[in-house]
């Protein structure tokens, strides 16, 4: 058995346009004030693409043995399976990508399975050890029959993707808004985005000694969307404490409001923000119609964020703004089924 998951890398091509995705203004001010961007982005916090083996495979059956059983792939899609139908607890994918996006192979990546977070409850160190064998025990399969064609086609629909998207001059103006208006700093550490043919979104980004990391799946998504909706998160998760981000100021001001229901509202403006950004910059097709979960908070992101964004409030009245329209809304009203 070989054993040389190395991460490969995209053609240079998609390596450089990807890039641009991460360029952003210098720190934005306080008020957040519809600033344009002005100097670029240190070259350590740039978005990088890599192509990781573990973390497509780790994907692709994650959604392909949950599909339909894969005879070549058993016991190990029975196990993907298993653990899907048990509920594992979020730590347990977010273990096993973050152990897959350090690599560098599937020896390194099942041995991780001796070295659980002491946190983590002994049913999900039970599930996560059983999907680190799955992993172990299907790469061999993986490497002899798919691999190619997997990798062949990540590329193309990568690089079809990344070119057409990152190369018109539009999309160096998305990430920067974003930052603008969630008062966002750059990460202090790289940003890596694994794409993958197929993935799910969970526990698919997070942090490891490497930096930071994003888990992208190209087909049959928004892409773009997708993109920015996730880099959002990360780079919120990645700010100094400290940091005055348009979300801490807003988690702030509605305390009193309970998690739950923050927690959905909040989300929420993550979505929106990303669609109105795209719609901006890119047009009216550039991103999908708004879920109806979003439905209870749409007039509330209507009348209070969309000012903002076309510079007409700053940030202090518009986290003010949406703190009373949801404060008004009763809190007797339950959050909207996702
Ligand atoms: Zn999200």
């Amino acid at each position: 058995m070989r054993s040389t998951a190395r991460a490969g890398r995209l053609p240079a091509l998609v390596i450089a346009c990807a890039a641009t995705l991460g360029a952003a203004p210098a720190p934005a001010p306080p008020s957040g004030a519809g600033q344009r961007p002005a100097a670029p982005l240190p070259a350590a916090a740039r978005v990088r693409v890599e192509l990781n083996q573990l973390l497509q495979l780790h994907h692709w059956l994650l959604t392909r043995c949950a599909a339909a059983p894969r005879p070549a792939y058993e016991p190990a899609c029975g196990a993907y399976r298993e653990v899907q139908e048990a509920k594992a607890g979020p730590g347990v994918w977010q273990f096993v990508n973050d152990a897959c996006a350090l690599g560098p192979d599937i020896k390194a990546v099942a041995a991780r399975g001796a070295s659980l977070p002491a946190t983590m409850s002994a049913t999900d160190a039970g599930l996560t050890r059983r999907i680190l064998g799955a992993l172990a025990s299907a790469w061999p399969v993986y490497e002899a029959n798919d691999q190619v064609e997997l990798t062949r086609s990540l590329q193309r629909v990568a690089q079809a993707h990344l070119r057409q998207r990152f190369s018109l001059n539009a999309e160096p103006r998305v990430m920067p808004l974003v930052f603008d208006k969630m008062l966002l700093r750059p990460l202090d550490a790289p940003l890596t985005v694994f794409p993958v043919t197929h993935g799910t979104h969970t526990g698919d980004w997070g942090k490891t000694v490497k930096g930071y990391y994003l888990v992208q799946p190209m087909l049959g998504e928004a892409v773009t969307e997708s993109l920015v909706h996730e880099l959002t998160h990360v780079l919120e998760s990645g700010q100094p404490a400290g940091e005055h981000t348009m979300m801490k100021r807003l988690h702030e001001a509605a305390r009193m409001v309970d998690p739950a229901t923050f927690e959905d509202f909040a989300h929420g403006l993550v979505v929106y923000n990303t669609g109105e950004t795209l719609r901006r910059v890119l047009g009216d097709n550039a991103a999908r119609p708004y879920p109806e979960s979003l439905s209870t908070w749409l007039p509330i992101y209507e009348k209070a964020w969309k000012p903002y964004l076309d510079g007409a409030a700053g940030a202090d009245e518009t986290v003010a703004a949406l703190v009373s329209a949801l404060l008004s809304r009763g809190s007797s009203q339950a959050p909207a089924p996702r």
